[in-house]
């Protein structure tokens, strides 16, 4: 019987090109990269592209998960030259072996279920994963927020907490409890899902659950002065105003030091300067507090010595070269490029990384071309002949210098954008050399349609506008599944 890898079997004329990954950094490098080029191998435990900025609305329901992924074969079924692609976790890279190390993490296994697969270039696009820091409890009772099946798990544990709260003789104590949503983090992740949540109470849940409506309450808990570093001091300003109309509880210069099943321990700075240790109970704990290293990630950097420094990801020159490796490079939120960990860097880092090796790929082409043509010049017979041979020489040398021509990669920052609950946003926008700040409904609006023109495909794009027209029209749907 034939082999379906038969039918996509390798060009031996051409290299092999790796590709860990199909998240912003990988996917925007398979969009514009011509993969006739190459053998293009794709890996990853994700057979879809998440627009992450759309997250945070799918734990309350205002738009559904479905409509915020992309199925990577669709994409990948309309490049010029087929591309392979194996839903499988990398779980090692050899760098002396140039091979990569596979393994099926889906509950349905094959006789094979774990090979591996061998590049001669390689792109480490695997993002990073939810920092904890160690602190005892996180992983067992916290819930994180940066995948689907993360959002879906929010979204019944909400819909739990309430519907416990009114199980026929609870005590007043336990519903204060279980109707208690602590969000700890204050970077955009926690803002913006504590402005969710409270759209979602306000909006929906005080409707459909009356009795809970004096009790719920959202927490945002944040161990630095202020909440949304990243943003200008206006704006942050302008969310704890916005925070405490809507009544949402901030606490900042809080840093939580422990999680039990029912309450967090956190450590905070008392009037009189002396720290105090609390204890918070809650019903809901989402924990955003940034990023970590992946395993895979943390192993090749013990592999490499020129990256025996490397803390926060892999440090790359300003090629995305792995510093101390050839021909592996690095996009996105595993990568350190003195860029934030955003999907604005990933997919200009993963752009920029295609145009680089379409160039690559012309180079070679070029340089062959010029290797054949000095041979044709030592044989020619005459000199006329010899000449115009010279003369197309200097064309192609020409032509080689301009497509050596790519400059390192520069990231253009286009400007942070936040929703924050009740319909508003803030926006700190790159305008000539400054910088606009802004923030309200028209931020909103504006956030809004920034979103849907980013939005991976048409499809997409429909499926988003259909959710919110839905949500605003019908209310978002309260059924836990
Ligand atoms: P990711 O997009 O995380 O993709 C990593 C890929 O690698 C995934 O496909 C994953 O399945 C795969 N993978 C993981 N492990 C392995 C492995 N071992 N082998 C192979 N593949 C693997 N940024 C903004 O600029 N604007 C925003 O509005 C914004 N909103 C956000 C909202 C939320 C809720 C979150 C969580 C993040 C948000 N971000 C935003 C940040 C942005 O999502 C990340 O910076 C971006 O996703 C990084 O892209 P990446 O390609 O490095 O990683
Ligand atoms: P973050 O790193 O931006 O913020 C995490 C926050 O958690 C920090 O402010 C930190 O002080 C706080 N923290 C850490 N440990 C704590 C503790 N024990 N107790 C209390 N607070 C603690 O993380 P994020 O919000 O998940 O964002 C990750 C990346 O994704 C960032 O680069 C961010 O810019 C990007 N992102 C952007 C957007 C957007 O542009 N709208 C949205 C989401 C994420």
């Amino acid at each position: 019987m034939r082999h379906p890898d038969d039918q996509l079997a390798p060009d031996p004329n051409k290299k092999t090109l790796v590709v860990l990954g199909t998240g912003w950094g990988s996917v925007s490098l398979l969009k514009k990269l011509d993969t006739e080029n190459y053998n293009v191998v794709v890996v990853s435990p994700r057979n879809y592209f998440l627009f992450t900025p759309l997250l945070p609305s799918c734990t309350v329901g205002t738009i559904e998960h479905r409509s915020i992924m992309e199925p990577i074969r669709n994409f990948l079924r309309h490049k010029k030259a087929a591309v392979k692609y194996y839903e499988a976790e990398a779980t090692k890279i050899d760098y002396e072996k140039r091979i990569v190390y596979i393994n099926d993490d889906s509950e349905i296994k094959g006789d094979v279920s774990a090979t591996e697969v061998p590049f001669d270039m390689l792109v480490i696009g695997v993002g990073a994963e939810n920092a904890t820091f160690g602190i005892p409890g996180v992983r067992e009772h916290g819930l994180f927020l940066k995948e689907v099946g993360d959002a879906q798990r929010i979204r019944n544990r909400i819909m739990d907490c309430c519907e416990t709260a009114t199980f026929k003789d609870q005590s007043p104590e336990e519903i204060q409890r279980l109707l208690h949503m602590v969000v700890v983090g204050g970077g955009p992740t926690g803002v913006e899902f504590a402005g969710e949540l409270q759209d979602f109470f306000n909006s929906d849940l005080k409707k459909w659950l009356p009795e809970i409506k004096d009790t719920f309450k959202v927490t945002l808990v944040e161990a630095l002065p202020n909440v949304l570093p990243m943003f200008s001091k206006q704006l942050i300003d302008y969310t704890e105003k916005t925070f405490k109309e809507e009544t949402i509880t901030i606490r900042t210069k809080t840093m939580v030091k422990k999680v039990t099943d029912k309450f967090i321990e956190a450590e905070s700075v008392g009037p009189d300067g002396k720290k105090v240790l609390e204890k918070i109970p809650y019903g809901l704990l989402v924990w955003a507090t940034g990023n970590a290293l992946r395993p895979i990630v943390s192993d090749f950097i013990k592999q490499i010595p020129a990256q025996k420094d490397s803390r926060r990801g892999l440090a790359v020159n300003e090629y995305l070269v792995v510093k101390g490796c050839e021909n592996v490079w690095a996009v996105g939120d595993c990568a350190v490029a003195n860029y934030a960990p955003t999907a604005q860097v990933a997919s200009q880092e993963g752009a920029w990384l295609a145009r680089m090796f379409n160039q690559m790929a012309k180079t070679q082409e070029i340089e062959t071309e010029l290797a054949e043509l000095s041979v044709k010049q030592e044989k020619a017979p005459t000199k006329e002949a010899r000449d115009a041979v010279f003369a197309d020489i200097k064309d192609l040398q020409k032509r080689l210098r301009r497509v050596k021509q790519i400059g390192p990669f520069e990231y253009t920052h286009q400007g942070s954008l936040a929703y924050i609950g009740s319909e508003k946003a803030v926006a700190d926008i790159a305008w000539w050399s400054g910088n606009i700040a802004s923030g309200g409904t028209l931020t909103y609006l504006f956030w809004r349609s920034a979103y849907i023109s980013m939005c991976f495909s048409t499809r997409n794009r429909i499926l988003v506008c259909v959710d919110w027209v839905k949500s605003k029209i019908f209310g978002r749907d309260v059924s836990r599944v």
